[in-house]
C-alpha cells in the first residue's frame, strides 16, 4: 500500500457514484492533478466494490481509501465533491452539500424540476457548479451557438443532432438541451415553447421557429453533437466529438478547485472557463 500524500494546500476532492464510467475517469484525473487529493468515494448501497480500495478503479497501487456507501462520511471530510450519479442520488447530494457547505459539482444529466429545486437551495449555502456537459470544447459550442443564433436570421433553420453510446438512459443528451437552449436565447424564443424532441409519422412541416433534435445511440461512442443551421442555399454545422471521459474528468476537476473560497451560489463552467463573456 503507498501512503496518501496529504498537502496541507491541496484540495480534497470526494467522488460520489466513484465505480461509475464517469467516477472511474473522476478518481485517475484527481489521482494526477497537482494541487488535488482524493479525499475518498461513495457508490450506492450494495454495490459490489463498497470496501475495496477506491485507487484500484483507476487501476493505481491502494492507497488506503476503501470505497464508502455512506455519502455524509465523505462530505463530512473532503472539500469538494464531485457528483456524476443519478438524478435521485444528486438530489441527496445536494442536500449534504448545503448542510456541510462543501463545493458541489454535478455533472448529472436527466434532472427534473425536483432535483432542479434541491440543487438551489443547496446553492444558498454553498457554491455548486452544474453543468450538463463539463468539457472546455463543449462549453464554447454553447456560446458559438448562442452567438450564431443571434446573428443568423430566421432563415436559418436550428436542428441539433446527438449521438451517445447504447448505454446512456436520457434523451435528448442535456448537452443537447443547452444547446437548444443556447440556440433560443440567442434568437430571443422561450425553449419550451419551440422545442420539438422527437418527430414520428405525419407530422407536417416544420415550424420556422422550432428547434428540433435527432438523438443516436450506439456502441461505445462518448459524446457527440452538431448543431445545424441550415437556409435554403447554405448550412452551417458546427461540432463536437469527444474522444474520452478524460475530457469531462478534467473540467470537473477544474470546477472543484475553482470553488474552493467561492461565495454560496448555482455556477455553471462557462463561469469556471471564464468563457461567458463570449455569449
Ligand atoms: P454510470 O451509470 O456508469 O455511473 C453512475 C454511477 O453512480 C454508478 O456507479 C452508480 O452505482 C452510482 N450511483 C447511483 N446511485 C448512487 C448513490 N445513491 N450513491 C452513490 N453512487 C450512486 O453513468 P455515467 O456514464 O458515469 O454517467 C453518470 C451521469 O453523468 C449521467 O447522468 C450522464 O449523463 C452524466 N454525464 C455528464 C457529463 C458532463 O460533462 N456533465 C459527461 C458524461 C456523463
Amino acid at each position: 500500500m503507498v501512503a496518501i500524500q496529504n498537502f496541507p494546500n491541496d484540495v480534497s476532492i470526494g467522488v460520489v457514484g466513484c465505480a461509475g464510467r464517469m467516477g472511474r475517469a473522476l478518481v485517475a484525473q484527481i489521482l494526477r492533478t497537482p494541487g488535488c487529493t482524493l479525499g475518498g468515494g461513495s457508490e450506492r448501497i450494495g454495490h459490489e466494490m463498497i470496501g475495496l480500495d477506491i485507487a484500484l478503479l483507476a487501476h493505481e497501487a491502494p492507497i488506503g481509501l476503501p470505497i464508502l456507501d455512506d455519502p455524509e462520511e465523505l462530505f463530512a471530510k473532503v472539500d469538494a465533491v464531485i457528483d456524476f450519479t443519478s438524478p435521485r442520488a444528486t438530489a441527496e447530494h445536494a442536500a449534504l452539500a448545503g448542510r456541510y457547505r462543501k463545493t458541489h459539482v454535478i455533472g448529472t444529466t436527466g434532472l427534473g424540476a425536483h432535483e432542479e429545486r434541491a440543487i438551489l437551495e443547496a446553492s444558498e449555502k454553498t457554491a455548486v457548479i452544474h453543468s450538463a456537459n463539463m468539457s472546455v470544447g463543449v462549453n464554447l459550442l454553447l456560446a458559438l451557438t448562442r452567438h450564431l443564433s443571434e446573428v443568423l436570421d430566421s432563415g436559418f433553420d436550428i436542428e441539433i443532432l446527438e449521438m451517445h453510446h447504447r448505454n446512456k438512459i436520457d434523451a435528448p443528451s442535456g448537452t443537447a438541451l443547452a444547446l437548444g437552449r443556447a440556440a433560443a436565447e440567442g434568437r430571443g424564443l422561450d425553449f419550451e415553447q419551440v422545442k420539438k424532441a422527437a418527430r414520428n409519422g405525419i407530422t407536417g412541416p416544420r415550424n420556422s421557429s422550432d428547434i428540433g433534435f435527432a438523438v443516436l445511440r450506439g456502441g461505445n461512442v462518448v459524446c457527440e453533437h452538431t448543431v445545424i443551421f441550415a437556409a435554403e442555399n447554405e448550412r452551417i454545422e458546427i461540432s463536437h466529438k469527444a474522444g474520452d471521459r478524460a475530457i469531462f474528468a478534467e473540467g470537473a476537476v477544474k470546477a472543484a478547485v475553482w470553488g474552493r473560497g467561492r461565495s454560496p451560489g448555482l455556477y455553471n463552467m462557462q463561469d469556471v472557463l471564464g468563457i461567458k463573456q463570449l455569449n
